[in-house]
């Protein structure tokens, strides 16, 4: 069995990873930020109160968090393992999370700053159909229309500049003390998120010792 906790600042691609991860190995892909997204869709309590949070402009509380993570454990489908993304959140949870399940590895994916700014504030998305775009990587055919429905694009509110480095000092405020206690473990995988997705797939497969990855598996 394989536990793994994947961590990356937003547009570090560390949900297609452990996607790509996943497949292959039959992992449980535990994400919270899916979880939620689930709940809010099903107008769960859960759903109400994570709404709540976003209303207000805060991040949905620790505790919330945990809650939601410790009831998806307890489902006990994963026999094969899991790989987490998206907690633990701050060190008291880490050091519970250590103990409690004895997990394998924590794959980082580093991502400079200025990377994720060029990354995260190039994103479109088609407000009718959902489909995502990339102004680097995944440009639509005619600039600003969307290849499958034609509506116009348009960028997420929360992808200003503005909101951008309010997240990103969030992220790094909260996940340096998860960090260095990994660190302490023994158990962080460090693995550079620049390149292009299958050669970072490989390299997270070469540092935790799996076979390689083929891209037509
Ligand atoms: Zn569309």
């Amino acid at each position: 069995m394989r536990k793994y906790v994947i961590m990356g600042v937003q547009g570090s691609g560390k949900g297609t990873q452990a996607k790509m991860l996943r497949q292959d190995l039959d992992l449980a892909h535990i994400s919270v930020g899916d979880i939620f997204r689930w709940h809010v869709r099903q107008h769960t309590k859960i759903g109400a109160q994570v709404k709540r949070a976003m209303a207000a402009g805060e991040l949905v509380g620790d505790d919330l968090v945990e809650e939601v993570v410790r009831r998806r454990l307890g489902i006990h489908d994963w026999n094969y393992g899991f790989i987490i993304d998206g907690f633990p959140r701050n060190g008291r949870q880490a050091e519970f999370f250590m103990e409690s399940y004895d997990i394998d590895a924590v794959i980082h994916l580093e991502l400079p700053d200025d990377e994720v700014r060029r990354r995260v504030l190039s994103r479109r998305l088609c407000p009718s159909c959902g489909m995502d775009y990339n102004l680097i990587a995944d440009r639509p055919e005619v600039e600003g229309r969307c290849d499958i429905c034609g509506h116009g694009l348009i960028t997420r509110a929360d992808d200003t500049p503005e909101a951008l480095e309010a997240r990103l000092t969030d992220y790094h405020a909260k996940t340096r003390p998860v960090l260095e206690l990994f660190r302490r473990k023994e158990v962080v995988h460090d693995v550079d998120g620049r390149p292009p997705v299958d050669e970072v797939q490989s390299a997270i497969r070469k540092t935790l010792g799996l076979s390689g990855y083929r891209a037509d598996d």
